[in-house]
């Protein structure tokens, strides 16, 4: 298609959109039991030019919030205002979960792990089927935007399944320095997407029910780049994003007694093999277990309670050839993203 090609309008749940417009589509997902409606709100950008469908959700785990800013934050965004293509921008696709602030749905499913869903199956399914159909199905892009559990946060990171080139340049494009292989989980928007042809980045970042300014201001200018990566956007000034380095593996460390573990290093901490990580005690007596780095790496999970049983997950470390250029890089970055104001003006981090 031309870039003189008339445009024609883009059609969702029944609404009409012109070139040139924005809309807020209700998609009516779910229904309360007090009768009330309960719908998910899709902001449609649609360009003047021609160009690619970039779909960009969040809270698809409803208490993963940064990625909820992320969205309102992009939305203001004055690189919108010249699109070539679509976006189709969701910030809040599992609502019940939202509003109970929780990461699964009423009857205790993971909206991510129920896709590609039915018409006639679970809640979770149904709900699943609509996205599908009526938004994922459209796209021909996908960045879904996560954060970790609950009492776990992540180092801003991306996860993508690279064996796909157009996943991996995506992935790359996005900028930030941590790219992590990872087998697509079963039933996962993004397992589904994939295996559609539609490409999929997951943007991981900070904690459930939290709000982390890095994070954030790392995944709107991520979600800038790939939109940029995709030719959505003229060209820009802004310094070309860091070449990221994907993880060899990773894994995780997990507690090896019951108690009170205290961490002693923070995210992006670059640790050495045999380096001492963190203790395990009680207040109700008895030795100390210290915990040892099992390899060296790059911390970029951390569990963030201090009360943790015998075989949780307490430390996710991700492995390198490179391991001090991604230090390095890591320090840049993070400096860059915390000395100026962000992109939508919010003033430098205190
Ligand atoms: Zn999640």
């Amino acid at each position: 298609m031309s870039r003189n090609e008339k445009v024609a309008p883009f059609e969702i749940n029944g609404v009409t959109v012109q070139p040139g417009t924005r809309v807020k589509v209700e998609l009516p997902l779910a229904q309360l039991y007090t009768q009330t409606p309960l719908n998910v709100p899709i902001h449609v950008i649609h360009g003047r030019r021609p160009g690619p469908v970039l779909l960009v959700s969040a809270a698809i785990h409803g208490d993963e919030l940064n990625g909820v800013e992320i969205i309102r934050r992009l939305l203001r965004h004055s690189s919108l205002k010249r699109l070539n293509g679509t976006l189709l921008a969701v910030p809040v696709v599992n609502v019940f979960g939202f509003i109970h602030k929780t990461r699964y749905l009423p009857d205790r499913r993971d909206l991510n792990r129920s896709f590609p869903g039915s018409e006639t199956g679970s809640l979770g399914a149904r709900m699943a089927w609509q996205f599908k159909t009526q938004v994922l199905d459209r796209a021909t892009h996908a960045v879904d935007l996560h954060t970790g559990a609950i009492h776990r946060a992540n180092l801003p990171q991306i996860r993508a399944d690279l064996s796909n080139q157009d996943t991996a340049a995506m992935a790359a494009a996005f900028g930030v320095p941590v790219v992590i292989n990872s087998v697509l989980g079963e039933g996962t928007l993004r397992e589904v997407a994939e295996a559609q042809g539609i490409p999929v980045i997951t943007y991981e970042a900070g904690e459930a029910l939290r709000f982390d300014e890095s994070c954030i201001r790392a995944g709107v200018k991520g979600v800038l780049n790939v939109i940029h990566h995709l030719g959505m956007t003229g060209p820009r000034k802004t310094r070309a994003p860091l070449e990221p380095h994907i993880a060899r593996s990773s894994s995780w460390v997990r507690a090896e007694r019951d108690g009170v573990f205290l961490p002693l290093v923070a995210l992006g901490a670059w640790l050495r093999k045999g380096q001492l990580i963190g203790r395990i005690s009680s207040p109700f007596g008895g030795e100390d277990v210290a915990i040892e780095s099992p390899c060296a790496g790059i911390l970029v999970g951390r569990n963030n309670l201090p009360l943790v049983n015998e075989g949780e997950a307490l430390y996710h470390i991700a492995r390198f050839e490179e391991v001090r250029e991604v230090a390095q890089n890591l320090e840049v970055f993070t400096s860059d993203i915390e000395r100026g104001p962000g992109l939508t003006g919010e003033p430098p981090i205190a």
